[in-house]
């Protein structure tokens, strides 16, 4: 039941105060070891936000996160130090992750610095094999990040995040800022090293395209809150709620000729300092005219449809007409 608000300046020249931004508003899911949650949304949903949250890059405003049985929110000291090798982050723009005035040896060496682990040359043999994990050269390790492409950039960051270990890895838009050509490569190298090392991944994607191949689940985000979650498989084959058939029919098809049901979402996605009532999406469903006033005054609760299969929609929780 994660939570995140954070206060804005007011934008109005008229009324001074602060503005409260409803960045993740009552989120809740678990991530299996050795898998993948594709968690999807526009910009805007609150996907990074809950990313950063995870492991304290921002702080929550309530709710929890349970890593082994382990309160992370609450850690301090030791215990976070221990629970921070653990979670690692993988940043969605290579270039800007990256301090441009140091090797990529000291890049890597930071981690080990920061936790005082491994010195000397078992350090050197540490940075030298996570290199080779990620597939670069061990004699690049001399060079700085402007010698690097961006694919090369981002397993430089993978590397860095594997450094310590760790059994988590928020992933957030890893591969949105690199060519579609290097896309899969890098993708490929994250599949790999997860059933190598048996990591679990929280994958954070614009689109459902983007996770459609990595992800073991999907969870789809809008305006701050899950609105479905499901095998991954199953939330292809058979998507719940009306905003994830939009996205669902906005991933373009390889064959023009196909017909498909295309549903086009209207207008955009509202302000999260103001928050539609009711359901956050009914000012763009297309399904809302069948439902009518609940949509806009009743915030719509999570139906099991399935095992693992989760949809925060009106339609699935309907009295049904008498027959
Ligand atoms: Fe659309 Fe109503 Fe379902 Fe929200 S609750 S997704 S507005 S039908
Ligand atoms: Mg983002």
């Amino acid at each position: 039941d994660l939570v995140k608000h954070f206060p804005v300046r007011r934008q109005n020249l008229f009324q001074r105060g602060r503005d409260i931004v409803h960045a993740v508003d009552g989120v809740s899911f678990d991530i299996g070891e050795g898998r993948t949650l594709g968690l999807v949304g526009e910009s805007g949903c609150g996907k990074s936000t809950l990313g950063r949250v995870i492991v304290r890059l921002e702080d929550a405003t309530s709710g929890s996160v349970l890593f082994n049985g382990r309160e992370m929110l609450s850690a301090k000291g030791a215990a976070l130090r221990a629970l921070r090798r653990d979670i690692q982050f993988i940043f969605q723009d290579p270039y800007a992750s990256l301090d441009p005035r140091m090797s990529v040896e000291q890049i890597l060496a930071e981690p080990f610095e920061i936790h005082g682990l491994e010195s000397g040359p078992a350090r050197t043999a540490k940075i030298r094999a996570l290199l080779d994990a990620v597939g670069l050269p061990a004699a690049h390790v001399s060079r700085f990040p402007h010698e690097f492409s961006g694919g090369q950039r981002q397993r430089i960051g993978i590397a860095r995040a594997l450094a310590l270990n760790p059994r988590v890895i928020i992933c957030d838009e890893p591969v949105s800022a690199l060519d579609v050509s290097i896309q899969s490569q890098v993708l490929n190298l994250l599949t790999r090293l997860q059933r190598d090392l048996g990591l679990s991944y929280l994958f954070i994607a614009h689109g459902l395209a983007a996770v459609k191949h990595i992800s073991h689940d999907v969870g789809v985000m809008y305006l701050g809150k899950l609105v479905e979650m499901a095998p991954k498989a199953r939330l292809f084959a058979v998507p719940a709620h009306p905003y994830t058939q939009a996205l669902i029919s906005a991933i373009p098809v390889p064959d023009p000729r196909a017909v498909r049901n295309r549903t086009i979402l209207q207008g955009e996605v509202p302000s999260p300092i103001d928050p539609p009532a009711g359901c956050r999406f009914h000012t763009r469903c297309p399904r809302a005219a069948e439902i009518g006033v609940r949509c806009r005054t009743e915030e719509p609760r999570p139906v099991e449809l399935a095992p693992g299969h989760q949809v925060a929609c009106h339609l699935y929780t309907q009295p049904k007409a008498a027959a």
